[in-house]
């Protein structure tokens, strides 16, 4: 089968790093972290900043690694599908090319990467490539996902959400569902 995999707080922890780098930030320009956050211009310019950094240097999840390999092995095909977009400012990298190279350091082979893909679109994409299961770790794309009619596990590992349905809190227990019920 076809496997979407968020990137993002699914594979690595993202937002741990966010959280670093933002009380660097806030330091720098003296207003609270949560005013940044809350301020869409702020937000973007702080990803532009620091999004490289963030997204080089996040670690990765336990098992993450193995258990791709094993559902790779097989016969399954991963598509990792992020939000992440080409808007750095310390940088021309493209976002494509930083998880491509983290994935290849973290010996991680996918079948595919595709950027800048969120909410409404990510289940379009969902629907086109033919994705039998996404797991991601955002309610917001999870909803839409299953709205659209396609199957989606939520990964909440620090139990952030009240949604408990189809929801799994590490990769041992992704690659348990994958095999109970594919
Ligand atoms: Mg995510």
């Amino acid at each position: 089968m076809r496997i979407g995999v968020d990137m993002d707080d699914t594979i690595c922890r993202t937002t741990e790093m966010v959280h670093n780098r933002l009380e660097e930030y806030s330091k720098q320009l003296g207003i609270n972290p949560l005013d940044i956050m809350n301020d869409e211009e702020l937000k973007g310019n702080f990803f532009a900043i620091y999004g490289e950094d963030i997204y080089k240097n996040a670690e990765i999840k336990r098992n993450v690694s193995d258990v791709i390999k094993r559902l790779r092995k097989k016969g399954n095909e991963i598509y990792l599908i992020t939000s992440r977009e080409d808007n750095f400012k310390t940088t021309k990298i493209s976002a494509f090319e930083i998880t491509r190279q983290w994935l290849a350091e973290h010996e991680i082979v996918v079948d595919a990467i595709v950027t800048s893909v969120y909410g409404e679109t990510r289940a379009e994409l969902c629907k086109k490539y033919n994705i039998d299961l996404m797991i991601d770790d955002d309610p917001y794309n999870y909803k839409k996902i299953i709205s659209m009619g396609k199957q989606c596990l939520l990964f909440d590992d620090r139990e952030k959400y009240a949604l408990k349905e189809n929801y799994v809190t590490n990769w041992l227990d992704i690659e348990k569902y994958i095999e109970r019920n594919h």
